[in-house]
Parts: C-alpha cells; structure tokens; sequence
C-alpha cells in the first residue's frame, strides 16, 4: 500500500488550555477572553447538580450567556445531528463537561457547526478528552467518528480528585497502552504497512515517560493526577499530529474492541486495554515490559482489576477476532504464531492468571 509521505494537512491544537484547582469557576473568564459568549452545554447525567454552581457564576459575571444546555444520555449519531442542526443560531461555543459520552457528543456537535468545543473532563478513565475522535452510535453500533480536536480543555483537578478509583484506574490502562501501540507502529511502518510520524510518535513516548519517571506513583496525590492528565492529553494531540489513532492505539485496543464486542459485561475502557497492553508486551519482547509490570504494581492497577477478574473464555475470543477488527492495521497480533503464543502466555504468566480467570 502507498502512503503519501508529506500528508497535505493542517494540525490543530487546543488554544486554551488550563489544568490546575478551581479552573470551572474561571471557565466564564477564559470564554470572554477568547470573544465566545453563546454558550451550548452538554452534561454527563448527574454532573449539572453538582458543578452547576461552581459553573455558573462565573459565566454570569463575565456575561457568557447559556442558549441551551441539556443532559446527554445517548450518543446516536442521529439524535446528536438533530439536536445541533436545532440550537440557536447565536451558539459561538458547545461545552461538554463530564465523562465520556457528554464529552463524545459535545465533541461531535460542534464539529457539525466548525465553532469552537471546550472539553471539561471530570474524570480521567481515557484520552477521550482531547483526542480529535468522537465515540458515538453509528446504525446501533459503537463506532470511532472523525470529528475535531477541542479548542479547549479546562481540568479542575478538584474535581479529578473527587472522581471514582476506577475512572483513575483506567485513566492508567489506557495511558500504558502507548507501550505496546508505539512497538506496533514502529513494526507496521518498518513493514511499509503504515505511515509513521517520527514527531507524533516522539510526543507520544514524551506523554509516556511523563507518569513513568514520577517519583510517587499514588494515584490519590494531585502531582500523579496531574501527570495523568497531561499525559492523556498529548496523547490526544500526537494523534491529531499522526492523522490517525496510532499513536495510541494498537494490538491492545483492538483485544479492548472484542472485549466490547462480546463480553457479557465488558469492564471499563482502560481497565481492558491496561491488561490487554501487558499481554501484547509480553507478546512483543517489548524492551518497556518490566516497566510497565512496575508501574502497573505500584500505582495499584493490578491489584485493583484482581478484586474483579475478566473470564478467561470471553478473552481468548476477543484475541481470536483481535486482528481482524480493522483492516488494514498491522498490530503483534497480525503475527501468525501469536495467538498460541498469547494462550502460552496467558496460561503461565502469573500476572495475567490473577486478572483473566475462569
Ligand atoms: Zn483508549
């Protein structure tokens, strides 16, 4: 296959961009500054009762004005088209706060209109939150949808800080998971599989060392949680940079996607993809492998996905329909011998025996 070596294609990237405490209280200030005083928001259900009135203060005082504002419950591509083709005219901003689906949809949204999206996470569990994708529902399946990286990202890591363990755990799974999607990168362009970006993948293995290089890795201090988000965050915008997911996203995905796929009760995004990215670097030789069982024993990850084990038989389905979830896109386990090799592993590595079980 060829790829044009020099992609014609302009890169965005987010033009404002705040993470500390008490950013949603600013967020009216950092608006007016940046001339936007039409303001759609989309909350994750739940989160208008409890940030509404760190929120609107400031948007009154700074005169940002709500045009219209709802909770988001689903993500069909069709609902989020009727109801952005139905907000004002006045609209000059769409602000999504909350987890994934009131982010995915905001994201969506304002990519329809080309006005600007302020992405305000309220938890970590993936890099969602400043990647140029949107989740959504595309003919009753979940499908990864083009859309626009965000204009703006304001973390309030008072927030973050109040957030579930298992939204921080999975922040972790998804942040690891650049191990094993770089190798697989790397390989695919050796092979002339793919295009690869030497910069985006540079900012990519930066994000990475960001959080490795931490002295505590508690993931209840506010420096860790700090790492974890700019981690997250650069990983969005190497992809943005890439002009595809592969910064972030390889073989450990794709085991992730079968999960969704089958699994009875598929567990959270990163929770799935932190395991899958221990496999898959075992799978690889990966020279990070006892770096990644370091940091993902230290900071609790496995311990935590222990207390609640995926079964054994869902896995080696989601490792069998692995490769053959995106065309085109050379991971490990495009690898003939890989899938007895990954039984091997999973079989007698004793990690993995406490996490995937019958
Ligand atoms: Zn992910």
């Amino acid at each position: 296959m060829y790829y044009a070596p020099f992609p014609n294609k302009q890169i965005n990237i987010p033009y404002l961009l705040k993470i500390g405490n008490g950013k949603i209280k600013k967020i009216g200030k950092y608006l007016t500054d940046k001339n936007l005083n039409n303001a759609v928001i989309y909350w994750s259900e739940g989160m208008q009762a409890l940030l509404g009135d760190k929120l609107y203060p400031g948007l009154s005082d700074n005169n940002v004005s709500i045009v219209h504002e709802q909770d988001i419950q689903f993500i069909n591509i069709e609902e989020i088209t009727k109801v952005t083709f139905n907000l004002p005219k006045a609209t000059d901003v769409i602000l999504g706060i909350g987890g994934g689906k009131a982010l995915d949809f905001a994201k969506f949204s304002a990519h329809l209109l080309k006005i600007p999206f302020v992405s305000v996470p309220t938890s970590t569990s993936n890099d969602g939150f400043c990647s140029p994708n949107s989740s959504l529902i595309v003919n009753g399946k979940r499908k990864t949808v083009k859309a626009s990286i965000p204009f703006g990202v304001v973390v309030d890591l008072d927030i973050i800080k109040e957030s579930p363990q298992i939204c921080l755990y999975s922040g972790i799974g998804d942040m690891v998971s650049k191990i094993t999607a770089l190798y697989d990168w790397k390989q695919a362009a050796e092979k002339k599989l793919d295009r690869y970006n030497d910069f985006a993948s540079l900012m990519s293995y930066n994000s990475l060392t960001l959080l490795f290089n931490k002295h505590s890795t508690d993931i209840n201090a506010e420096s860790f949680q700090r790492s974890l988000v700019n981690s997250l965050l650069t990983s969005g915008i190497a992809m943005e940079i890439a002009g595809s997911s592969r910064p972030a996203s390889g073989s450990e995905h794709l085991i992730s996607h079968g999960l969704d796929a089958i699994s009875k009760r598929p567990r959270m995004h990163g929770l799935q993809v932190g395991i899958a990215t221990y496999l898959c670097a075992l799978l690889q030789n990966n020279p990070s492998t006892s770096g990644l069982r370091d940091i993902l024993t230290a900071t609790g990850f496995f311990a935590y996905v222990q207390q609640d084990p995926l079964s054994k038989e869902e896995f080696i389905k989601a490792l069998q329909m692995a490769p053959s979830i995106k065309s085109n896109f050379y991971t490990i386990l495009s690898e003939k011998d890989s899938f007895a090799r990954a039984l091997q592993i999973l079989d007698q590595d004793p990690i993995l025996n406490q996490l995937i079980r019958y």
